[in-house]
Protein backbone atom coordinates (compact mmCIF):
# COMPACT_ATOMS: atom_id res chain seq x y z
CA UNK A 1 0.00 0.00 0.00
CA UNK A 2 2.65 2.29 0.60
CA UNK A 3 4.93 1.46 -2.36
CA UNK A 4 1.29 2.71 -4.50
CA UNK A 5 1.76 6.47 -2.76
CA UNK A 6 5.75 6.18 -3.99
CA UNK A 7 4.73 5.22 -7.60
CA UNK A 8 6.07 1.72 -7.00
CA UNK A 9 9.97 2.75 -6.16
CA UNK A 10 10.90 0.19 -3.41
CA UNK A 11 9.59 0.78 0.04
CA UNK A 12 11.15 -0.05 3.26
CA UNK A 13 9.13 0.05 6.25
CA UNK A 14 11.23 0.67 9.49
CA UNK A 15 10.09 1.64 13.39
CA UNK A 16 10.67 4.76 14.90
CA UNK A 17 13.52 3.41 17.26
CA UNK A 18 15.17 1.58 14.06
CA UNK A 19 14.96 5.22 12.10
CA UNK A 20 15.74 7.59 14.57
CA UNK A 21 18.83 4.92 15.07
CA UNK A 22 20.11 4.95 11.55
CA UNK A 23 19.78 8.66 11.86
CA UNK A 24 21.93 9.36 14.80
CA UNK A 25 24.72 6.69 13.36
CA UNK A 26 24.51 8.74 9.80
CA UNK A 27 24.57 11.89 10.99
CA UNK A 28 23.64 12.04 14.83
CA UNK A 29 25.67 11.23 18.14
CA UNK A 30 26.18 7.18 17.58
CA UNK A 31 28.69 8.49 13.92
CA UNK A 32 31.76 6.88 14.10
CA UNK A 33 30.23 3.81 16.70
CA UNK A 34 30.38 0.81 14.95
CA UNK A 35 28.24 -0.89 17.90
CA UNK A 36 25.96 1.91 19.40
CA UNK A 37 22.33 1.42 20.77
CA UNK A 38 19.94 4.42 20.26
CA UNK A 39 16.70 4.81 21.78
CA UNK A 40 13.64 7.13 21.80
CA UNK A 41 12.38 7.77 25.27
CA UNK A 42 8.89 9.55 25.41
CA UNK A 43 5.34 8.31 25.78
CA UNK A 44 7.15 4.61 25.43
CA UNK A 45 10.52 3.09 24.81
CA UNK A 46 12.04 2.30 21.72
CA UNK A 47 15.45 1.61 20.44
CA UNK A 48 17.52 -0.07 17.77
CA UNK A 49 20.83 -0.95 17.49
CA UNK A 50 24.32 -0.52 15.11
CA UNK A 51 26.53 -3.60 15.01
CA UNK A 52 29.46 -4.27 12.67
CA UNK A 53 29.05 -1.05 11.96
CA UNK A 54 26.17 -1.67 10.28
CA UNK A 55 21.93 -0.94 11.37
CA UNK A 56 20.88 -4.60 12.50
CA UNK A 57 16.99 -3.71 12.28
CA UNK A 58 16.23 -7.60 12.83
CA UNK A 59 14.39 -9.55 10.43
CA UNK A 60 10.76 -8.14 10.84
CA UNK A 61 12.18 -4.21 11.81
CA UNK A 62 12.11 -5.02 15.36
CA UNK A 63 15.42 -5.76 16.91
CA UNK A 64 16.52 -2.93 19.75
CA UNK A 65 12.98 -3.04 21.78
CA UNK A 66 14.71 -2.27 24.56
CA UNK A 67 11.57 -0.88 26.26
CA UNK A 68 9.90 -4.65 26.66
CA UNK A 69 13.02 -5.72 28.15
CA UNK A 70 11.89 -6.30 32.13
CA UNK A 71 14.48 -5.15 34.59
CA UNK A 72 12.05 -5.52 37.73
CA UNK A 73 10.89 -8.98 37.65
CA UNK A 74 7.77 -9.13 39.94
CA UNK A 75 7.18 -5.53 38.90
CA UNK A 76 4.23 -3.70 37.66
CA UNK A 77 1.85 -5.45 34.94
CA UNK A 78 3.01 -3.60 31.02
CA UNK A 79 0.92 -3.19 28.31
CA UNK A 80 2.80 -5.95 26.36
CA UNK A 81 1.86 -8.55 28.80
CA UNK A 82 5.24 -9.05 30.86
CA UNK A 83 5.86 -7.27 34.45
CA UNK A 84 8.47 -4.46 35.22
CA UNK A 85 9.77 -3.84 31.82
CA UNK A 86 12.11 -0.51 31.19
CA UNK A 87 9.07 1.21 29.28
CA UNK A 88 6.70 0.65 32.32
CA UNK A 89 9.07 2.19 34.75
CA UNK A 90 10.84 5.09 32.27
CA UNK A 91 8.75 6.71 29.90
CA UNK A 92 6.88 10.04 30.02
CA UNK A 93 3.82 9.05 31.97
CA UNK A 94 5.43 6.37 34.15
CA UNK A 95 7.36 9.05 34.78
CA UNK A 96 4.93 11.67 36.34
CA UNK A 97 2.50 8.66 37.19
CA UNK A 98 5.27 8.02 40.02
CA UNK A 99 6.17 11.78 40.98
CA UNK A 100 2.25 12.22 41.46
CA UNK A 101 1.90 8.85 43.77
CA UNK A 102 4.94 10.04 45.59
CA UNK A 103 3.25 13.30 46.45
CA UNK A 104 4.45 15.77 43.53
CA UNK A 105 1.83 18.16 43.08
CA UNK A 106 1.86 20.15 39.64
CA UNK A 107 1.86 23.87 39.52
CA UNK A 108 -0.52 26.60 38.75
CA UNK A 109 -0.71 25.78 34.87
CA UNK A 110 -1.36 22.16 35.71
CA UNK A 111 1.37 20.63 34.18
CA UNK A 112 1.30 16.98 34.60
CA UNK A 113 4.22 15.89 32.19
CA UNK A 114 7.33 14.29 32.36
CA UNK A 115 8.80 18.14 31.08
CA UNK A 116 7.01 19.52 34.25
CA UNK A 117 7.82 16.64 36.49
CA UNK A 118 11.65 17.80 34.99
CA UNK A 119 11.29 21.52 36.04
CA UNK A 120 10.65 20.63 39.49
CA UNK A 121 13.63 18.24 40.03
CA UNK A 122 15.86 21.02 38.82
CA UNK A 123 14.80 22.99 41.22
CA UNK A 124 15.07 20.66 43.88
CA UNK A 125 12.03 18.88 44.34
CA UNK A 126 12.75 15.27 46.32
CA UNK A 127 10.07 13.23 44.88
CA UNK A 128 10.20 14.73 41.21
CA UNK A 129 14.40 14.02 41.45
CA UNK A 130 13.40 10.22 42.63
CA UNK A 131 11.06 9.54 39.98
CA UNK A 132 13.97 10.38 37.42
CA UNK A 133 16.42 8.57 38.98
CA UNK A 134 14.06 5.30 38.75
CA UNK A 135 13.87 5.79 35.28
CA UNK A 136 17.45 6.57 35.04
CA UNK A 137 17.84 3.26 36.76
CA UNK A 138 15.54 1.63 34.76
CA UNK A 139 17.16 2.63 31.78
CA UNK A 140 20.89 1.61 32.63
CA UNK A 141 19.83 -1.86 33.48
CA UNK A 142 18.56 -2.03 30.16
CA UNK A 143 21.52 -0.14 28.88
CA UNK A 144 23.85 -2.54 30.68
CA UNK A 145 21.83 -5.79 29.76
CA UNK A 146 22.28 -4.88 26.25
CA UNK A 147 25.90 -4.05 26.07
CA UNK A 148 27.22 -7.31 27.61
CA UNK A 149 25.08 -9.27 25.23
CA UNK A 150 26.32 -7.24 22.10
CA UNK A 151 28.99 -5.49 23.29
CA UNK A 152 27.82 -1.79 22.18
CA UNK A 153 30.04 1.33 23.33
CA UNK A 154 27.77 3.98 23.47
CA UNK A 155 23.88 4.88 24.01
CA UNK A 156 22.27 7.16 22.59
CA UNK A 157 19.30 8.44 24.41
CA UNK A 158 16.69 10.90 22.37
CA UNK A 159 12.83 11.70 22.63
CA UNK A 160 11.12 14.23 24.73
CA UNK A 161 12.43 12.44 28.05
CA UNK A 162 15.83 12.87 27.45
CA UNK A 163 14.78 17.21 27.01
CA UNK A 164 15.13 16.83 31.23
CA UNK A 165 19.51 16.90 30.26
CA UNK A 166 21.18 16.54 33.76
CA UNK A 167 18.03 15.77 35.50
CA UNK A 168 18.15 12.40 33.29
CA UNK A 169 21.82 11.72 32.63
CA UNK A 170 23.60 12.64 35.85
CA UNK A 171 21.30 9.48 37.58
CA UNK A 172 21.86 7.56 34.42
CA UNK A 173 25.72 7.82 34.18
CA UNK A 174 25.66 6.82 38.18
CA UNK A 175 23.52 3.50 37.64
CA UNK A 176 25.47 2.61 34.44
CA UNK A 177 28.03 1.98 36.95
CA UNK A 178 26.04 -0.24 38.96
CA UNK A 179 24.90 -2.66 36.27
CA UNK A 180 28.02 -2.21 33.35
CA UNK A 181 30.34 -4.08 35.48
CA UNK A 182 31.91 -6.57 33.35
CA UNK A 183 35.40 -5.43 32.13
CA UNK A 184 34.55 -4.77 28.60
CA UNK A 185 31.60 -3.00 28.79
CA UNK A 186 32.71 -0.38 31.94
CA UNK A 187 33.97 2.16 29.22
CA UNK A 188 30.17 2.24 28.02
CA UNK A 189 29.10 5.83 27.24
CA UNK A 190 25.68 7.86 26.87
CA UNK A 191 25.34 10.77 25.44
CA UNK A 192 21.98 12.70 24.48
CA UNK A 193 20.65 12.29 20.46
CA UNK A 194 21.56 15.00 18.26
CA UNK A 195 18.99 15.05 15.27
CA UNK A 196 15.93 16.04 17.16
CA UNK A 197 12.88 15.90 15.74
CA UNK A 198 13.85 15.41 11.87
CA UNK A 199 15.35 11.68 13.06
CA UNK A 200 13.04 9.58 12.06
CA UNK A 201 12.35 11.58 9.08
CA UNK A 202 16.07 11.14 8.24
CA UNK A 203 16.27 7.98 9.82
CA UNK A 204 13.57 6.56 7.42
CA UNK A 205 16.23 8.19 4.72
CA UNK A 206 18.97 6.28 6.22
CA UNK A 207 17.78 2.97 6.76
CA UNK A 208 16.57 3.08 2.86
CA UNK A 209 19.78 3.92 1.71
CA UNK A 210 21.47 1.32 4.16
CA UNK A 211 19.76 -1.17 2.04
CA UNK A 212 21.83 -0.76 -0.83
CA UNK A 213 24.95 0.72 0.44
CA UNK A 214 26.97 1.38 3.52
CA UNK A 215 25.49 4.86 4.73
CA UNK A 216 28.25 5.39 7.19
CA UNK A 217 30.78 5.79 3.91
CA UNK A 218 28.96 8.16 2.18
ZN1 LIG B 1 6.41 -4.38 28.21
Amino acid sequence: RVRAVTGGLPVDLVGDGVAMTAAEHWQGAAQGHDNALCMVVSTGVGGGLILGGKLHPGPTGNAGHIGHISVDLDGDSCPCGARGCVERIASGPNIARRALDGGWRPGADGDVSAAAVAAAARAGDKVAMASFERAAQALAAGIAATATLVEIDIAVIGGGVAKAGEVLFAPLRRSLRDYATLSFVQRLTVAPARMGTDAGLVGAAAAALTRDRDVSAL
